[in-house]
């Protein structure tokens, strides 16, 4: 078979359709043979034996992607000759460029991709593509065919996307999850496989040009919703510069793979360690001559000075590595038409603008002052307790005193093992399932994992039922901490809901991970797991369940599939519902249904919240810097040497928080990473958290497992990325929120956990 399609592609065979079935029937056995393995008792054996099939699957993959553009090639070059116009459809873009941008065919969800090792066979997805997409080529390559097709071209985009994602993702998921290393091996060459076919596609000029063209040639056909996914297709194609004219596009590539090489240069550094001489090394009583981390836990304040300020060092490499990212996406977002990168990167927002984005984080930092201010007070307390005569706190000192506080106010109930009995793995699931249930009526029962079903790991599968028992979907839990995860806790949307041709749902399976038991805990189920990560169970749940309520015509808007500032919104909502001392206690139970004693919730909840406001205030601080340094005005100055990024994030820093002192010579700045995933959004989850919290105090607040105001929120969920963010918000709160709204929504909260009480030290 590889023999057949290699000859294709070097144009010594005809491409023959029956030739082509027969391949895909054979591969289709593979998966067969694969299956029957997964069912023998000799797991080191299956091991060997899947790796081989799967490298042998993957080489089949990799020859079907090489089949693909061959396919794409001669479609693209019978268009050209046709129009006798120029073909641009080769890119002289690198593979690696579309690791974080495998627009639109995938989007990239949080920096990872969504995926999962399905249960119905590797590779399903690729080895029926050539089908799908000659269809989609016939489709373009016949106009006519429009009128006789029953299909619209925007429906033919999201089939072909999705039979791509379906497959992709599940590799990308193997790629980062899977605890075998050949696994994980095998996965990385295929993934890079579909880069090349994805580059492919995002770069095609007639595919582009034809789904534009069907708006308008079609518009008798589309409604609203064909029409919004159009334009999300057509924005992500313009990700990759296809509609511009060719010098201006030889211009966006060069731009683009600067960004791309700059981002990863400076990515690359931010997490190294520091080096520190030995005669350091004996003063400070340091383990070792590496400094991994700026926090230090210590009591003498010079020492937590010292590896504050030696870890956050400036660094000219950095410098450069950035100013060089930040240009070079200011020249990009002049080329396509706008004022500066931070006003490109707001399409489709909540907020919508740069300035209002601006005006919300000032407003922000405004109206959290009288919170901070009595925070602050408190930690000046601690400061001239701790050291007399000490009149200043440093920023190398938060954590150090915020920590003293906690273990102080809150100490002896803090411990885990009094609380570990009431918060498992399995009172988790036992109070998320109640809390989808009453809210959503939607049932989440287990059920048992085949074997070979998923990779051998502390695993939970739920499947989501609607009160008539119909599927909605399923959930794996993979709660292992381990080494081998190259992720942190994050869900994976392998699939996707869509509706498909024969009017059924395709429903959704979703993979969320997270570090909750590590080996040794033979009994995993019924170990104590750590509040905060208790909270991120059910963050992450929060995520799976907006997958699970969707239910979109197509899987390019399904789910958590929409702007970030509105996909972490049903996520945060769930914190709020965990830090309520109500839904905390009645879902919470202990083995034979105990409660938690109100005192020992109190304490864990306030303890959570406590000093909340100089966090808030500090993000602000960041997303201002993000926003600015992305600005009109920062990438001229910074090219010019007029500005450092130490001197904007001096500014930005010292007037949002004045009540800290901080060196001007410090440079966090330097160590950034989130700078290269958001730039100029990374202000997105102070958004979606004051949107939950305005869905929270009006929906849910008073009464929490309100089924009316669950059935309401369901439904917005359902319409994942169909409508504008702004729209939805509209509809479950009965008005537009205006940035005045969500920061007061913040701020307001802010200043009741600011309400702490003094200690003695
Ligand atoms: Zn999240």
């Amino acid at each position: 078979m590889s023999n057949y399609l290699r000859q294709v592609i070097e144009g010594k065979l005809p491409l023959n359709e029956d030739i082509l079935r027969e391949v895909k029937k054979a591969s289709d056995t593979l998966k067969l043979v694969e299956m029957k393995c997964g069912k023998t008792k000799d797991i080191a054996h299956v091991d060997i034996t899947l790796s081989t099939l799967l490298s042998g699957l993957t080489e089949m993959g990799a020859e079907f992607s090489q089949l693909l553009h061959r396919v794409n090639q001669i479609a693209s070059e019978r268009a050209m000759s046709l129009m006798s116009s120029r073909s641009d459809r080769d890119s002289p873009l690198g593979r690696q460029m579309y690791r974080w941008r495998l627009l639109p065919f995938l989007r990239p969800y949080h920096f990872y991709s969504r995926a999962y090792h399905a249960s119905g066979g590797l590779f399903n997805g690729p080895l029926k593509t050539p089908s799908s997409f000659k269809e989609l080529n016939d489709h373009i390559m016949d106009p006519a065919s429009t009128s006789r097709s029953k299909k619209t071209t925007v429906r033919l985009f999201d089939d072909l996307s999705n039979e791509i994602c379906k497959a992709a993702d599940m590799v990308e998921c193997v790629r980062q999850m899977h605890n075998n290393e050949y696994f994980r091996e095998a996965a990385e060459e295929s993934s890079r496989d579909f880069c090349q076919l994805i580059e492919g596609l995002n770069t095609y000029t007639e595919l582009y040009n034809r789904l534009k063209g069907s708006k308008e040639k079609e518009s008798g056909k589309l409604d609203d919703l064909d029409k919004r996914t159009i334009d999300l297709f057509i924005d992500d194609f313009k990700q990759s510069g296809v509609h511009l004219p060719p010098e201006q596009r030889e211009e966006f590539v060069r731009l683009s793979s600067e960004i791309f090489d700059a981002g990863a240069r400076y990515q690359w550094q931010c997490d190294v360690p520091v080096e520190i001489g030995r005669t350091d090394k004996y003063r400070f009583s340091l383990p070792s001559t590496r400094l991994t981390s700026p926090v230090s836990y210590s009591s003498q304040q010079e020492k937590r000075s010292f590896i504050h300020s030696t870890f956050y060092k400036s660094n000219p490499g950095q410098e450069s590595e950035l100013i060089r990212l930040v240009t070079s996406r200011h020249d990009l977002a002049r080329l396509t038409g706008f004022e500066s990168f931070a006003h490109r990167a707001q399409h489709n927002s909540v907020l919508g603008t740069y300035d209002n984005v601006k005006e919300f984080l000032h407003l922000l930092i405004e109206k959290c002052q009288p919170a901070v201010n009595r925070e602050v007070a408190i930690l000046y307390d601690i400061q001239s307790q701790c050291a007399m005569g000490q009149s200043k706190v440093l920023e190398c000192d938060l954590p150090y005193l915020i920590d003293l506080y906690k273990t102080r106010a809150y100490g002896e109930s803090l411990r885990l093992g009094r609380i570990g009995r009431f918060i498992t793995v399995d009172s988790l699931i036992r109070g998320f399932v109640k809390l989808a249930n009453r809210l959503y009526d939607v049932n989440l029962v287990e059920r048992n994992i085949e074997n070979g079903e998923t990779w051998n790991s502390m695993m939970v599968k739920l499947e989501a039922l609607d009160p008539n028992n119909n599927s909605l979907g399923f959930i794996y839990l993979d709660v292992e901490k381990r080494q081998s995860k190259a992720v942190g806790d994050c869900h994976f949307t392998v699939r996707c809901s869509k509706e498909l041709d024969n009017q059924e749902w395709q429903t959704p399976i979703i993979v969320v991970s997270l570090a909750l038991c590590d080996e040794s805990q033979k009994n995993w189920r019924k170990s104590p797991v750590h509040v905060h990560a208790a909270e991120n169970f059910f963050h992450e749940m929060g995520h799976a369940m907006h997958s699970i309520l969707g239910r979109t015509r197509y899987q390019h808007i399904a789910g958590t599939r929409c702007p970030q500032d509105f996909s972490e919104i049903p996520s945060n909502l769930m914190e709020f519902f965990f830090n309520d001392i109500q839904v905390f206690r009645s879902l919470l139970r202990g083995e034979n249904d105990e409660e938690i004693p109100i005192d020992e919730a109190a304490s864990h909840l306030s303890a959570r919240s406590a000093f909340s406001a100089i966090e808030v205030v500090q993000q602000a601080a960041y997303s201002l810097f993000d926003l600015e340094l992305h600005g009109p005005e920062a990438p001229e100055l910074l090219r010019q040497g007029k500005l450092t990024t130490g001197q904007l994030f001096h500014s930005m820093l010292s007037t949002s928080l004045p009540q800290i002192t901080r060196s001007p010579n410090t440079a966090f700045q330097h160590r950034f990473h989130h700078l290269v995933q958001y730039g100029a959004r990374y202000y997105s989850y102070l958004v979606a958290r004051a949107g939950a919290s305005l869905i929270w105090s009006s929906q849910f607040r008073e009464d929490p497992f309100n089924r009316d105001a669950g059935m309401k929120w369901a439904k917005i969920q359902s319409y994942g990325g169909g409508l504008a963010p702004l729209i939805l918000l509209e509809n479950i709160l009965g008005f537009r929120p205006t940035a005045d709204n969500l920061t007061s929504a913040i701020s307001d909260q802010s200043i009741h956990t600011s309400n702490l009480d003094a200690i003695n030290i």
